[in-house]
């Protein structure tokens, strides 16, 4: 029997390390997709359309809004951001698991709307630690970053409706932790109901 994938949401403060992370999971496991969202807000050195994000207009961002095209969107430090659903729903169908890398607005919809879905929330060691690696990344400027740390502020009021805290201090052991607890999630009885079903449904052939 080929299993639906599981759908994975991380969220974390703006210079977490998710993006790194992220990459690392996905070259060392292979059930693992990860959605590119779409954005109203501008490239920074190195992106590119279609990679990190699909580069969009407000109009063309609220076109999708208008017309169903995504699961859930949110606005972010003046900016749009959103999960397109036709690759979400095609990866989940073929078995694998999707990761919408989001902040946490979004996760919260996606919460609703898909119960099943597993909510992973990533943090550094420290907020200082946090402040520095926002500056060292060289990205934005000091009036985005502190933009940045108010929203991380907010953000980590809410981190109680996450299913896992995840501590991003050594990469390599955030990354294998990461993907212990996915696997772990998947094995819960609420994300297995057709197996138990059948069982159950086997099972009373021989009562
Ligand atoms: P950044 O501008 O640093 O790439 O992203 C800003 C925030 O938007 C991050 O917390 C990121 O996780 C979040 N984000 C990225 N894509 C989406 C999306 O499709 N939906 C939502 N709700 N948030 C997103």
């Amino acid at each position: 029997m080929k299993r639906k994938g599981i759908l994975i949401v991380v969220s974390g403060f703006s210079g977490a390390g998710k993006g790194t992370l992220m990459k690392r999971l996905l070259q060392q496991y292979d059930n693992y997709a990860l959605s590119v969202s779409m954005t109203t807000r501008n490239p920074r050195e190195g992106e590119t359309n279609g990679k990190e994000y699909f580069f969009v207009t407000r109009q063309e961002f609220e076109a999708q809004i208008e017309k169903d095209g995504l699961v859930e969107y949110a606005s972010y430090c003046d900016n749009y951001y959103g999960t397109p659903k036709k690759y979400v729903e095609e990866q989940l169908e073929a078995g694998k698991d999707v990761i919408l890398e989001i902040e946490i607005q979004g996760a919260l919809k996606i919460k609703e709307k898909f119960p099943q879905a597993l909510l992973m929330f990533v943090t550094p060691p420290s907020a200082e630690e946090l402040r520095r690696r926002l500056e060292g990344r060289g990205t934005e400027s000091s009036e985005v970053i502190m933009k940045r740390l108010k929203r991380a502020a907010e953000e980590a009021e809410g981190v109680e409706n996450y299913d896992y805290l995840v501590v991003n201090d050594d990469l390599e052991e955030c990354v294998a932790h990461m993907h212990r607890l996915v696997e772990a999630a998947k094995n819960t009885p609420a994300r297995n109901e057709e197996l138990i079903n059948n069982i159950r449904k086997e099972l009373e052939t021989f009562a």
